[in-house]
């Protein structure tokens, strides 16, 4: 992935018609290329009730990554699960095929069950905590330990928090990322307004690269 040149756009949480997104994953992936992306990641929401559909998503991008100039990678993002459950679906999940494990945390915009938090920086299968609203700092320290990203949101509601995650995230040196949790065809953002929402939120612009281009490659490079 070392090719991508700073201005290609990679964004690791996205949602297809596979859950509650408005798109195909074939309609997402040509948005997200037009838009210069050079990867993305179709992470629908998943509990136990449809985690066996990860395959069907795998068969849905293997003509698209086939065909186009466009890496599309099958993720899956644990949403509103009993915290007891998080570290097993996120384990069932990786062993179906998903590289991109994304959990969706504690958002001042929705009532996550308190604790997913800190289940999602513990489990070392998940690659994303999602719009963690007020995490902790005793949370970020784990996340840095244990390589899990913590996500600058490009979301509406989610992103409420994005100054608090940015100021933690750097002060404790944990990896930040700045996804736009899109399910609409208007959500999808060009790398210049990622670097806004990155610059929005507090980070220094060093920060915001690190954020949009070095750690989703680690992520990548992590789950080949
Ligand atoms: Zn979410
Ligand atoms: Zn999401």
């Amino acid at each position: 992935m070392d090719e991508i040149s700073l201005d290609k756009r990679i964004d690791l949480h996205m949602h297809s018609l596979f859950s509650d997104g408005e798109l195909l994953p074939s309609e997402l992936a040509r948005r997200a290329h037009v838009l210069d992306h050079d990867t993305i990641a179709i992470t629908d929401h998943i509990d136990s009730s449809n985690i066996e559909t990860i395959p069907n998503l795998i068969g849905a991008i293997e003509d698209i990554n086939d065909n186009w100039d466009i890496n599309v990678l099958p993720g899956a993002e644990i949403t509103h699960a009993p915290v007891e459950v998080i570290s097993k679906l996120a384990d069932r999940a990786r062993n179906l095929g998903a590289k991109i494990v994304v959990v969706h945390g504690e958002t001042l915009a929705e009532p996550v069950i308190k604790g997913t938090n800190f289940v999602a920086v513990e489990c070392g299968d998940v690659d994303i905590l999602a719009h963690p609203g007020l995490i902790t700092e005793e949370e970020v320290e784990i996340a840095k330990k244990n390589n899990v990203t913590l996500e600058i949101s490009g979301r509406r509601g989610h992103s409420l928090s994005n100054g608090h995650v940015a100021k933690i995230g750097v002060e404790v040196g944990a990896d930040l990322i700045v996804d736009t949790d899109s399910h609409s065809p208007d959500d999808l953002i060009t790398f210049q307004e990622a670097k806004l929402i990155g610059l929005g939120a507090g980070l220094a612009e060093k920060e915001v690269m690190k954020a949009l281009v070095d750690n989703p490659k680690k992520i990548i490079k992590r789950r080949k």
